[in-house]
């Protein structure tokens, strides 16, 4: 299953997580259909070696937390819902306080992802991709027309702890750059252009050796990501979350990634999800 990925027999606790959802365009996802479906959108925790870290935030049901261009052009029409149990409420049910989070991965640096970690996650450092802090600098503090965050992005009075994601880029399956996060092949973060700078995916490693793609976004602008993640799962028999994906929840088939769910998200899938429902 692994050969070519990483020889390594660590592996990460991985677990889903609720981010919420918004109502997204139909028209957008298919030509010539219109009207809205709910777009879910999940989070990740990973732990490994005394370490507890997100990848990603999902949505917060406090349109204050988000930047007057966000209010004005997303929330104003996607109708977003925050998780019914918040992210740091889905934590304590797995028995890991806010405290002692300690990094939090952003895929990448939309709304509906990243948002200011400070007051949630106090001890929490927040990173993005390479590329990203050119590309949303200054942020909305200096103009409020722009989207992106100041909190994160101004580079004179931001709020968040934070930096992009340095180290030694390689190789892994098809992905000509990626991060052996924790130095013993368990957990890979990959640079999957294509959605926005310094856009990331993920790869984990489970106990029991299967590799969970966290696919985050992307868009059909970005082909190649899309051609490679498919190639982890077909020639590396990996499987994928995307962050806005509930296919294999509603299936409820592949057990692997249906071992991300705790029991009340299991409820869910069968209960809510299929129906547009908020879990
Ligand atoms: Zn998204």
């Amino acid at each position: 299953m692994e050969v070519g990925l990483s020889h390594t027999d660590a592996f990460v606790k991985l677990a889903l997580l609720d981010g919420g959802s918004f109502l997204g365009d139909l028209s957008r996802l298919h030509a010539g259909e219109s009207g809205t479906f709910r777009m879910y959108n999940w989070a990740f925790y990973i732990a490994h070696q005394g370490r507890h870290i997100l990848w990603d935030l999902g949505l917060d049901e406090d349109r204050s937390c988000y930047t007057p261009w966000v209010n004005k052009f997303m929330l104003d029409i996607v109708n977003h819902v925050g998780p019914r149990r918040t992210i740091v409420q889905q934590l304590a049910q797995r028995g890991v306080a806010a405290e002692d989070v300690d990094t939090v991965l952003f895929s990448h640096a939309h709304w509906d992802h990243s948002r200011p970690i400070s007051d949630l996650f106090p001890n929490a450092m927040a990173y993005f991709g390479p590329g990203t802090r050119v590309a949303c600098q200054p942020g909305h503090m200096r103009d409020p027309s722009l989207q992106w965050d100041g909190r994160f992005f101004d580079p004179e009075n931001s709020t968040e702890k934070w930096d992009e994601l340095h180290g030694v880029w390689k190789p892994f399956g098809p992905f000509e750059r990626a991060l052996d996060y924790f130095g013993d092949g368990s957990f890979w973060i990959l640079d999957a252009p294509g959605h926005m700078p310094g856009n990331l995916a993920a790869a984990a490693r489970l106990q029991d050796g299967e590799w969970v793609i966290l696919g985050s976004d992307y868009l059909s602008s970005a082909k190649e990501t899309i051609a490679k993640i498919g190639l982890l799962e077909t020639k590396f028999g990996a499987h994928t979350a995307l962050a806005h994906d509930a296919s294999w929840l509603k299936k409820g088939t592949d057990q692997v990634l249906m071992s991300l769910l705790d029991d009340e998200m299991r409820v869910a899938a069968q209960e809510k999800i299929p129906y547009d429902e908020i879990p």
